[in-house]
């Protein structure tokens, strides 16, 4: 099953200024206009690591199957305990797997080990540091509460109980979780295909020697990146020329071929009419001016029926852009359910430089202090084509737009990459 992704026309009628588009907006408007693939895929549990699970998955068995001991020790029946000094004889052995078969007789306890199922008329485990052993008896050294040190079948998921959500993407947990229930093949939404390509006459490929001006194409390696991350089937278009026949030929093909396309350059005002133009034939493309920095320049559409992207060309916004919009658009077209960012709070230790009228993402190094606070201190200079600024950091610094300059010591917000990338 495959169908495309859906867009909604973006109309011309909208009354917002497309000059003032904020990031909250901007990436309100993109949500909005996309809903999940249809797409889905019966594959095996390894298979499925990283995947969108596309239908809830609920338990067939009660978890844990039958009520076991908790630790290693002893399993008694709590009323026995009841005399301080009391000694209980040690009937037999239960391990994980190897069951105790004999009713309990008063009196007497189980040897258990983690795991083992509860021997008949016992409740509660003793461990094994609280039990004086002699004799073939115990003597238990501590108070006890019936239950104590038992885990209870189904405590953790019942029989028919939704064990994961649809939406909930496939990380080590939840392959486990799915093992433990013993299903080895998962329903999950078809893998997106997303295609990119860079625009610039300046760009050469690795192995090509640079002329003055020229610079190697880095977008293409760290939208790879960011794509594989994602989890997406990434189709890898090269350097565009800015050539009309050529941009034009390059967005069909991608559209043709694509679920999404992506590319980075050219998006500038003024810049290379005729990618507008190309653009504006065969697809509805709105170029927003975000108040953002770096990043400003950013296009949003449909060219057929592919979601489009267009992204600034300089390295970092690349990064940026991507991050807060496509990111969480590829996210919501794959079907994934949490698409939310983890976003903390964090005393600044360096100084930064800040206008008033945009939201800033600042490069950082967040940490903590002597004291177990936390701090963050900006990578050097933050320039939107110093890709080094991405590599020394952990995470943005999010700078709200009516922000001035920050002084050392002030609380920003901060967007840790874990979790994000
Ligand atoms: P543009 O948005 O096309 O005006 O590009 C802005 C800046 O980003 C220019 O300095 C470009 O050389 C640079 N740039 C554009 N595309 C790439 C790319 N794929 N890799 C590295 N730098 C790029
Ligand atoms: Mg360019």
């Amino acid at each position: 099953v495959s169908t495309s992704p859906e867009i909604s026309p973006v109309s011309c009628a909208d009354p917002f200024d497309p000059l003032s588009l904020s990031c909250a907006e901007a990436l309100a408007r993109i949500l909005a206009a996309l809903t999940p693939v249809a797409g889905h895929e019966c594959v095996a549990l390894r298979a499925a690591f990283g995947r969108i699970l596309a239908s809830d998955v609920a338990s067939a068995i009660d978890v844990p199957l039958a009520t076991n001991s908790a630790v290693d020790g002893y399993a008694v029946r709590v009323a026995d305990l009841g005399d301080a000094g009391m000694q209980l004889k040690i009937a037999g052995i239960a391990l994980a797997g190897a069951p105790f078969h004999t009713r309990l007789a008063p009196g007497h306890c189980v040897r258990v080990m983690t795991g083992a199922v509860m021997p008949e008329g016992t409740d509660t485990v003793v461990m094994q540091e609280h039990a004086e052993v002699g004799d073939g008896r115990i003597r238990v050294t501590r108070g006890y509460r019936r239950g104590d040190n038992v885990r209870a079948a189904g405590e953790d998921l019942r029989r028919g109980q939704v064990a994961l959500p649809a939406g909930r993407r496939l990380n080590a947990a939840e392959l486990g979780l799915l093992a433990s229930l013993g299903i080895g093949e998962v329903s999950v939404r078809r893998r997106l295909r997303v295609a990119f390509f860079s625009t610039g006459d300046e760009l050469r490929s690795i192995g090509e020697p640079l002329a003055e001006g020229q610079v190697y194409d880095s977008n293409r390696y760290t939208l790879y990146g960011m794509l594989s991350a994602l989890g997406a089937e990434v189709i890898d278009m090269g350097v565009v020329r800015d050539r009309p026949e050529a941009v034009r030929a390059a967005f069909e093909e991608a559209a043709a071929c694509a679920d999404v396309l992506i590319t980075s350059g050219g998006v500038s005002v003024g810049e290379a009419d005729y990618v507008r133009d190309a653009l504006r034939e065969i697809g509805q493309i709105e170029f927003w001016k975000v108040a953002m920095k770096p990043g400003r320049p950013f296009a949003f559409g449909r060219v057929r029926d592919a979601v489009f992207f267009g992204l600034p060309g300089n390295p970092v916004a690349v990064m940026v852009t991507f991050y807060q919009f496509v990111a969480p658009a590829l996210r919501r077209l794959a079907g994934e359910a949490r698409i939310e960012p983890l976003t903390v709070q964090a005393r600044c230790t360096s100084r930064l430089n800040k206008k008033p009228g945009r939201t800033e993402y600042q490069r950082g190094v967040l940490e903590w202090d002597r004291d177990g606070a936390l701090v963050v201190s900006r990578t050097g200079p933050q320039g939107s084509g110093i890709l080094r600024s991405m590599t020394e950091a952990n995470c943005f610094i999010v700078l709200a737009p009516e922000r001035g300059p920050v002084e050392p010591g002030a609380i920003v917000e901060v967007q840790p990459f874990f979790g994000l990338v």
